[in-house]
């Protein structure tokens, strides 16, 4: 494995700006954005869905931020306007986000009879690539390990604050998924707690390892892509037509605990699986991408994975979660998971 060298920069309102790369980043930088008015979220309880919801009222304040014909994640250096990268070239910048649902200022703000807590935590924005069009389909496999060593390093720095319960990277893509930046970009959300659809696989975990249990059907009948380490595979209980979950072969926590065959079979994988789904509609297949560690740096029950999910029905037709998913929490597929693995498989090879 390259070397990996990681600059702070502190910015204007003493945030970091970190860079990573292989080469080190040493440029002086332009002008950077104004100071923006940091929110203050908190979280209340849902006692119906026994859920925290987050509220952040000053996302709508963004009077910074450039005109929307401007890209704010292209490097600043060369255009006339700053953005949040105030450089000519990086390799993969991570920032807070300016108006984050999760911050160390979160406040308490109480209400009768509403259980309250201030939203802390982070949420980070993680820049792929200086080049407003490169998606993880065009990146080279070097370039995805990169991001990998990224996604690792950002694990080790966040399960330090101790307010952090648990962190999710994660990827949407395409505007059916809601994306307003086309600038190729994933976020980090470090949470105050474990979310609700974490906890739950954790105690399924604790019951019994239900992927390795599946491990032969997964690598005979649902796989997509596989390589010595990992299995890409639409799972027999897949709730998209075109879902797929990125499997190591053993029981692994997390991606820290990667040696450096797995960061780069597991980036071949990703690889694989994103330009697959891209050639298999022909054109920027939308979805939405997590990974599911644990929320214990040591856990020898949690089964990391990867999970994608696009938007879609059939073909590129979309879905839409509507009567029985949204209010019962119950999915209505009309395409079997071992099915769609031969379709994609097509593709993902
Ligand atoms: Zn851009």
């Amino acid at each position: 494995m390259r070397q990996i060298h990681k600059r702070k920069f502190v910015r204007n309102d003493n945030k970091e700006l970190l860079l990573y790369g292989y080469n080190e980043h040493k440029e002086s930088p332009s002008q950077e954005l104004d100071i923006t008015d940091i929110p203050k979220p908190h979280m209340r309880w849902n006692p119906s869905r026994e859920e925290w919801v987050t509220y952040s009222a000053g996302r709508k304040n963004r009077t910074s931020f450039p005109p929307k014909e401007y890209c704010p994640l292209c490097p600043g250096f060369n255009l006339n306007y700053p953005t949040e990268i105030p450089f000519s070239n990086f390799e993969i910048a991570v920032f807070p986000n300016r108006w984050a649902s999760f911050n160390s200022m979160g406040e308490n703000k109480s209400l009768e009879k509403v259980k309250t807590k201030p939203s802390k935590g982070e949420c980070e924005v993680v820049v792929y690539s200086p080049e407003h069009s490169v998606t993880v389909s065009e990146m080279g496999l070097e370039k995805i390990e990169l991001l990998t060593n990224v996604w690792i390093d950002r694990y080790k720095e966040l399960f330090k604050n101790p307010d952090i319960k648990y962190v999710l990277p994660f990827e949407n893509r395409g505007e059916e998924c809601g994306v307003t930046l086309h600038h190729p970009h994933g976020q980090i959300y470090a949470y105050p707690f474990i979310p609700p659809a974490i906890e739950k696989e954790k105690q399924a975990f604790n019951k019994e390892n239900f992927l390795m249990n599946i491990m032969n059907q997964l690598e005979e009948v649902y796989y997509v892509y596989q390589n010595e380490n990992f299995v890409a595979a639409v799972p027999p209980f897949a709730r998209y037509a075109y879902e797929v979950w990125i499997i190591p072969r053993v029981q692994i926590e997390g991606p820290w605990k990667f040696n450096d065959k797995k960061i780069e079979d597991f980036s071949k994988c990703i690889h694989q699986v994103v330009k697959g789904y891209d050639s298999f509609l022909n054109k920027r297949c939308p979805y939405i991408m997590g990974l599911h560690a644990s929320p214990e740096l040591d856990d020898s029950s949690f089964h990391f994975h990867v999970e994608f999910y696009p938007p879609l029905r059939h073909g590129d037709k979309p879905k839409v979660l509507a009567g029985s998913e949204s209010m019962a929490g119950v999915f209505i597929m009309d395409v079997l998971p071992e099915d769609s693995a031969k379709v994609l498989r097509k593709f993902m090879q």
